[in-house]
C-alpha cells in the first residue's frame, strides 16, 4: 500500500488534544505512522482544516426498510441522479439514494464510518449485502432487540444473564455491533395493534414495562462488555408532551461504565416535545438538555429536521401509523416476527408549517443547550429529519447566530412564542464541530481502540481535508463559506488511500464491517439451549440453523471479541 505524507495540515483532533496545530501526518499501510520510509506521495494541505474522517453514529443507509423506501418513492429515485464518471457508478435518489449514492455523497462530506441505526436480526443479511456496496465507508449495524421474544422472556423471568446470553448469540449470529431498542415494548405491542404510552405501563404481551426492558438491556449490555452502550429510540416518538417520557427514561439510567456513556439516546429532537396536542405543541428542549447536562452517563444525537422533502423510516411501526393518520400519504408497515417492526412514510417539512418550524428549532436548541459537545452528536437521523447532505447547513446554523436569525425570519411566525431558540446566543466553534461529527461518535461507539476518530500514530488513516482556512473565515458572519467548505472535501482519505477528491470518488474503495462476538461460557451458550431452540422451532418461520448470517455475506470484516461477566 502506498505511503502518503500530508504536509501543512491544520489539524483539529479532539481525542488527541490537538486544537488547531499545523503539522505533517505520515501514512503507511493504511495507518497513521510516526514517519514514512521511502518516497511517499506528498499532499500539501496548505493549512486547510484537517479532521479525522467523519463518523455517523446513527443513519439509515442499508437494509430492507431503506430499500423499501427506495421503491416506494419513484419520484425520490428520479431526483438526485448522477451519471457514471470514472470509477463512479450511476446513482439515483435524493432522500434515499442507491448504496453507491450514499457512499459517494458521504465521502464528499468527509465521512468514513457509518452506523446503520436499526437492523432487524432476521433481515440482517440484506443490510450486510448493501454494506458491501457502500465501499467508501466502514460500517456497523445496530441490532433491534425491542421486541425480541427470547430476550423479553428472560427479562420477564428476571434472568439478566440469560437475556445477555440471547443478545450475545444474536449479535454473533447476525454479525451485529450493538443493542438497539426502538420504542421498547411499543413496537412489540404494535404486532397486536397496540402501543405503550408510558415507560411504566405494562406492555400487552409480556409482564414487563418499557422501563424494565431498557434497564434490563443496559445491564445485559454491560455484562457483555460491548464496545457501544445500549442505543435507544425512546418511547412516544413524535408525540406532543413526550419530553416527560424522555426525561423519565434518562432518570432510570445508571452510570455503569467509566470509558463511555451507559445510554445513547438517538434523535432526541423527536423526543423533546411539549404541549397536550398539536394546537399547543411547543419545544421542551431546555428540560431535556438540562437532564443531559446533569447526567454524564447519557449521550444523545440531535435528529435535526431540515426543511424540504425526505423519507421517514423507523422500526417504530405504531409511530408511523400515527404519522399516516396525520398525512394520509403513502405508508408502508411491516412486522418482523418475534423481533420488531417498521414503517416508512415520505414527508415534506415546510417552513410555513408551525409544527415543522418548531421541530427545526428544537434540534438546534439541543445542540446549543447541551453544554458538553461530547454529549450531543450531530445527526439528522438520516433520512428521517433530513438527508445527510444537509450536514454542512446544520454546522453553519450551529456556528452562526446570524444564520439562525436569518432562517428564523423565514419560518412560521408563531414559532417564536413556542421555542427558546431566538434567545440562545451560543455559537459553536471548530473544535465543537469536530467533536460532534467524529471524535464524540468514536468515543460513544467505543471504536477508538480500533483506531477510529483520531489522527495519532496507530490510528486508521481515515482523514477529511476541507477547503477551509479557519483564520480567514469568521463563521459567525460568513456562514455561506462554512456551508461551502463542509459540503465537499479537498481530499477524503480512507484507510490510507485518497478515495474522494473535490466531491468525486476516485477509486472503488472497500468496506469493512465491524461486528461483535461476546465470549460466552459454555453454560450460557444459548445455541444448544432446549427452551431457546423450541422458541425457534415453534414460532419462527426460519430454522435456527438457517438464521445466522454467514461470513461470506460480509465483505471485509473485523470481529470484536469481548470478555463477558456471565
Ligand atoms: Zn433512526
Amino acid at each position: 500500500m502506498a505511503e502518503i505524507l500530508l504536509k501543512n495540515a491544520y489539524v483539529i483532533d479532539p481525542i488527541s488534544g490537538i486544537n488547531g496545530e499545523v503539522m505533517d501526518i505520515a501514512i503507511s499501510g493504511g495507518k497513521i505512522v510516526e514517519e514514512v520510509s521511502s518516497k511517499p506521495e506528498v499532499i500539501d494541505c496548505q493549512g486547510c482544516l484537517t479532521l479525522p474522517g467523519g463518523i455517523d453514529s446513527h443513519t439509515h443507509i442499508s437494509g430492507t426498510k431503506v430499500n423499501f423506501g427506495r421503491y416506494m418513492s419513484p419520484e425520490d429515485m428520479r431526483a438526485g441522479r448522477t451519471a457514471k464518471k470514472g470509477p463512479m457508478h450511476i446513482t439515483s435518489g435524493y432522500s434515499v439514494p442507491t448504496t453507491y449514492g450514499n457512499s459517494y455523497r458521504y465521502s464528499a462530506l468527509g465521512y468514513t464510518t457509518l452506523v446503520e441505526g436499526a437492523v432487524a436480526p432476521l433481515e440482517a443479511r440484506h443490510t450486510h449485502e448493501e454494506f458491501k456496496f457502500t465501499p467508501l465507508q466502514d460500517s456497523c449495524a445496530n441490532i433491534l432487540f425491542d421486541g425480541n421474544w427470547g430476550m423479553l422472556r428472560a427479562l420477564e423471568e428476571g434472568d439478566i444473564k440469560r437475556a445477555a446470553a440471547i443478545i450475545a448469540w444474536t449479535l454473533n449470529a447476525v454479525k451485529g455491533f450493538a443493542i438497539k431498542l426502538t420504542n421498547p415494548g411499543g413496537t412489540e405491542a404494535w404486532g397486536f395493534g397496540k402501543n405503550v404510552s408510558c415507560i411504566n405501563e405494562k406492555i400487552p404481551t409480556f409482564d414487563l414495562t418499557p422501563a424494565e426492558i431498557i434497564k434490563g438491556a443496559i445491564r445485559a449490555n454491560e455484562l457483555l462488555h460491548l464496545p457501544h452502550s445500549v442505543h435507544l429510540h425512546c418511547n412516544n416518538l413524535g408525540t406532543p408532551g413526550n419530553f416527560t417520557c424522555t426525561i423519565g427514561t434518562f432518570g432510570h439510567v445508571p452510570d455503569l461504565n467509566d470509558k463511555r456513556q451507559t445510554l445513547y439516546a438517538t434523535h432526541v429532537q423527536f423526543h423533546s416535545y411539549g404541549g397536550t396536542g398539536w394546537s399547543d405543541f411547543c419545544s421542551k428542549s431546555e428540560p431535556v438538555a438540562n437532564m443531559v447536562n446533569f447526567r454524564p452517563q447519557i449521550v444523545i444525537d440531535m435528529g435535526q429536521v431540515m426543511f424540504g422533502r425526505t423519507t421517514t423510516m423507523t422500526a417504530d411501526g405504531p409511530m408511523e401509523f400515527n404519522l399516516y393518520r396525520l398525512h394520509h400519504d403513502k405508508w408502508s408497515n411491516h412486522d418482523v416476527e418475534l423481533e420488531t417492526g417498521s414503517g416508512i412514510i415520505p414527508v415534506n417539512y415546510r417552513k410555513k408549517n408551525l409544527v415543522n418550524s418548531i421541530m427545526w428549532a428544537i434540534g438546534l436548541e439541543l445542540a446549543l443547550l447541551v453544554k458538553n459537545p461530547w454529549q450531543c452528536l450531530l445527526t439528522t437521523d438520516n433520512p428521517n429529519g433530513a438527508p445527510f447532505i444537509k450536514y454542512p447547513e446544520i454546522i453553519a446554523l450551529l456556528m452562526s447566530k446570524r444564520y439562525r436569525d436569518a432562517e428564523f425570519a423565514m419560518i412560521h411566525q408563531d414559532t417564536e412564542k413556542r421555542v427558546p431558540l431566538p434567545a440562545i446566543d451560543r455559537e459553536l466553534d471548530w473544535h465543537d464541530i469536530a467533536v460532534m461529527t467524529r471524535a464524540g461518535q468514536a468515543r460513544a461507539l467505543g471504536i477508538t481502540d480500533l483506531g477510529k476518530g483520531y489522527l495519532m500514530p496507530g490510528a486508521e488513516a481515515d482523514i477529511a481535508i476541507y477547503p477551509i482556512k479557519t483564520d480567514e473565515i469568521d463563521p459567525s458572519a460568513e456562514y455561506e463559506k462554512i456551508i461551502q467548505g463542509f459540503a465537499r472535501t479537498e481530499y477524503t482519505i480512507k484507510r490510507g488511500r485518497v478515495v474522494s477528491r473535490r466531491g468525486d470518488a476516485i477509486i472503488d474503495g472497500e468496506n469493512t464491517t465491524f461486528w461483535v462476538k461476546p465470549k460466552v461460557p459454555a453454560a450460557y451458550d444459548i445455541q444448544h439451549d432446549p427452551t431457546f431452540m423450541e422458541l425457534f422451532e415453534r414460532n419462527y418461520s426460519v430454522r435456527m440453523s438457517n438464521y445466522p448470517v454467514q461470513e461470506e455475506y460480509l465483505h471485509r470484516n473485523h470481529c470484536i471479541e469481548t470478555e463477558t461477566d456471565l
